[in-house]
């Protein structure tokens, strides 16, 4: 039998141990399934961690992404800056509500919206006609209504550049949505991620720092806002309805007991974890060295903490990178483009008229880049394993 085969490296992997378990069947053990204590403690425990008035746990980072899309009152015809780089669902929250995504292109180096262009875009959003066309999709489904926000996402764990974006949005009055839901407990400049928005949000799929199975939070300092969206999250129930009322029109985004206990027990390790995905990124630094045709992630100055969510390389231009990807899979090495542009999926090219070339940055990343098993349980031999496969395939 071929050893090599025995071990292989996966993608990805959560990191459970026994104290996960017995948290889990713990609630089993009671009746309270969902609306139970063990979402007030992984709220309060998130509370403490980020220093944030409000804590709401959703069923998915998506869904706590569309609550402060409902929360910063966007509506159709809405403008909303993003990037074309990020996984979907932070375009998709603001399609929800039938409001237009307006994408900025992105920052060579780390793949955050790039600040230059975002002051440019706003500028010219307000001014309106002409300037303001030129950021605009192609086609735009009827009138275009007001610039209301922006939504960044700390890319790959690592914040966006926020003593640019911040002032120029505060002086337009542009709320700022922070997806977060790759950076928990990165820092800019010794600040948390999630804390340069009116609302941060943070994310538990499998992939993620921490997990609970499907899952996700809403930290904000606001009180009218939190209010508002508890209730969104729990069928448009406001305070004080009856179990039958609804004032608004609401979701069943609600996160099950089960999955906050899981969150609990994973969260006192978090530390630790984050340490570890730290190790696993420097072993990868250090072996890839060897490699010139291999560019490792760049983390600049201002990242005083990275919060490493995946490993994703940048391949020199004369590297096939899908030839070298199919490679890599045969030889037992799991890789994934990471991301593939959202302006160039099919249903929002589609509607929006987007083409190849409108986002060169964006494109020119995803063309090159490829994610690399990553996970806070990898071990220094499995680095070596994928880095042999890496020398194997190239
Ligand atoms: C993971 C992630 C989300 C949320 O994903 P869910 O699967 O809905 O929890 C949102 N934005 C980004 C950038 C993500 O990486």
């Amino acid at each position: 039998m071929d050893n090599s085969k025995k071990n292989n490296v996966p993608m990805s992997s959560p990191e459970i141990n026994e104290e996960d378990r017995q948290a889990v069947m713990e609630v089993l053990n009671t009746t309270h399934l969902s609306m139970g204590p063990k979402i007030d403690q992984f709220e309060q425990a998130v509370k403490e961690l980020t220093g944030s008035r409000h804590a709401l746990a959703v069923s998915s980072g998506t869904t706590g992404l569309h609550l402060c899309i409902r929360a910063a009152g966007i509506e159709q015809g809405d403008l909303v800056i993003t990037t074309p780089f990020s996984f979907i669902s932070s375009t998709n929250v603001i399609l929800f509500e039938k409001a237009i995504p307006v994408f900025v292109d992105v920052d060579p180096l780390t793949g955050n919206i790039a600040a230059d262009q975002l002051k440019q875009a706003i500028r010219d959003l307000n001014r309106g006609g002409k300037d303001a066309s030129r950021w605009l999709p192609r086609n735009l489904p009827g009138k275009a209504g007001r610039l209301k926000a922006v939504l960044s996402v700390d890319v790959f764990g690592q914040p966006a550049d926020y003593d640019s974006l911040s002032p120029v949005c505060e002086e337009h009055g542009l709320t700022i949505i922070e997806d977060s839901c790759e950076a928990l407990c990165a820092t800019y400049k010794s600040k948390l991620a999630g804390k340069f928005g009116k609302y941060g949000v943070f994310a538990f799929y499998p992939n993620k720092q921490i997990t609970t199975g499907e899952g996700g939070i809403i930290i904000t300092d606001d009180d009218e806002d939190a209010a508002f969206m508890q209730a969104l999250r729990n069928q448009g129930r406001a305070p004080g309805d009856a179990w039958l009322q609804h004032t608004y029109l609401g979701y069943n985004y609600r996160l099950d007991e089960m999955s906050a206990a899981l969150g609990l027990s994973q969260i006192k390790r978090l530390d630790h974890m984050l340490d570890s995905r730290a190790q696993v990124a420097d072993w990868y630094n250090r072996y890839l060295q060897e490699f010139p045709m291999i560019e490792t992630p760049h983390v600049l100055p201002s990242t005083t903490r990275m919060s490493w969510f995946v490993y994703v390389i940048r391949l020199d231009k004369a590297v096939d990178r899908d030839e070298f990807a199919r490679r890599l899979i045969a030889n037992d090495v799991p890789v994934r483009p990471y991301f593939l542009p959202i302006h160039l999926q099919p249903y929002i090219a589609e509607q929006f008229g987007y083409r190849k070339g409108d986002y060169p940055v964006t494109e020119a990343l995803g063309e090159h880049g490829l994610a690399l098993p990553f996970s806070s349980v990898m071990s220094e031999a499995q680095v070596e394993q994928v880095c042999e496969g890496i020398r194997k395939s190239l």
